[in-house]
């Protein structure tokens, strides 16, 4: 079937075709995941405007240069085609013999330059280094991670669909993957977001790489981060002071973090007294986004992109979210307290009257974010039961 995303056009397999289920032979193609391309081409735009920023305050005097980007796991070349168009030098690999003539047919399509290369990810980034580099597996791309930072000069964009390990919900395979202790908790999307981006810091770590994520985001059944790298170990040594651990009641969903990298988890709840309390960590405690490239990554989402008003809505939420490492769910804390669910709108208003920090987080719903803990949100914002008989 032929598919338009953006501006470019690509033959792809219909995925309603039985026989393209992610894993099967056919080259995979997934529909649902045009808003993370459509976000990836305004990070790419955003990205490009802030390296000839930087250039030119350093006055290299070598002018623009155009950046080179990988799309290290191709499949139809879709993303590939659409970087092209951004303005990147692109390179499209895949290790299927397949996908490669797919993708090369697919960038002739729109005449657009570009590399295709029949190969394995691991081996392609251990002999050759890109500006920016995308890693969009199916399922963990933790196999490929130390790869990616071997050859990543500046931008490391990576995908995991693993939802279920990330957030703790398959605990041991979360446990293999991401080398932590992941926790099945009620702020699952973002434990996935932060185990993820922990993990990915401590691979670069090995390389005396340090990690910053300018852009991050959880939507529907994966997570998605920018990581800005820096080759120079001190820069390493300090991205890893972000790293720590959540201590979480499962009784009364208190929650409290540390840093560091040897936890301290309390006896029994600080709050309730509860003993299930349960550590997850390392994770990333640190920013997931830099608010000032999410504003410029705002502007340049474009109407020609198919999903650009849900992607503009997720920038905002982005821009807007409090930076704290855990969410809460409005409904989980009212039906907690046996109180009705009011207007998530009205809650943080309340939690904003008496003082606190609040925000709604991006991963949607009723998921919000605050500064203050589990009593404090009750004091300040526990809906009424409504007494009136109606
Ligand atoms: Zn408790």
């Amino acid at each position: 079937m032929r598919v338009s995303e953006g501006d470019v056009e690509v033959e792809a397999p219909d995925p309603r075709d039985g026989s393209s289920e992610g894993a099967g032979d056919a080259v995979f193609f997934n529909p649902e995941m045009e808003l993370n391309r459509d976000l990836t081409v305004a990070v790419l735009r955003a990205y490009a405007e802030r390296t000839d920023a930087g250039a030119a305050n350093v006055d290299s005097g070598g002018g623009e240069r155009t950046l080179s980007y990988l799309d290290a796991m191709t499949a139809t070349g879709v993303r590939a085609a659409r970087a092209a168009e951004a303005g990147y030098d692109v390179t499209a690999a895949d290790v299927d013999p397949e996908a490669a003539d797919l993708a090369r047919e697919n960038l002739a399509l729109n005449d657009l330059p570009g590399e295709v290369v029949e190969s394995d990810a691991n081996v392609l980034l251990h002999s050759e280094r890109f500006d920016v580099v995308d890693l969009d597996p199916f399922g963990t791309p933790m196999p490929f991670a130390d790869a990616a930072v071997a050859g990543t000069r500046k931008l490391l964009c990576v995908t995991a669909t693993d939802t279920a390990p990330l957030c703790g919900a398959h605990f041991d395979s979360g446990v293999r993957k991401y080398d932590t202790v992941p926790r099945n908790t009620d702020f699952h999307r973002e434990m996935g977001l932060r185990v993820l981006i922990g993990a990915l810091s401590r691979v670069a770590a090995r390389r005396d790489v340090a990690v910053e994520p300018i852009c991050s985001h959880a939507t529907r059944h994966y997570a998605r981060t920018y990581l800005d790298l820096t080759h120079k170990a001190t820069a390493a040594d300090k991205a890893l002071q972000w790293l720590g651990f959540v201590h979480h009641c499962e009784d009364c969903l208190y929650r409290e973090h540390e840093f560091g990298r040897i936890a301290h988890p309390p006896e029994d709840c600080p709050n309730c007294g509860s003993a299930r309390c349960s550590t997850a960590g390392p994770i990333w405690l640190g920013p997931i986004v830099d608010n000032e490239f999410v504003d410029a990554v705002a502007d340049e989402v474009t109407p020609n992109m198919g999903e650009w008003k849900r992607v503009s809505r997720l920038l905002d939420a982005l821009g807007a979210e409090l930076d704290t490492p855990t969410h809460y769910d409005q409904h989980r804390l009212c039906k907690q307290w046996g109180a009705p669910a009011n207007k998530l709108e009205e809650f943080l208003d309340d939690l904003r009257d008496a003082g606190y920090e609040a925000s709604p987080a991006h991963y949607g719903g009723t998921c919000f974010k605050t500064d203050a803990d589990v009593t404090e949100i009750r004091e300040a914002a526990e809906p009424a039961v409504d007494t009136t008989g109606e």
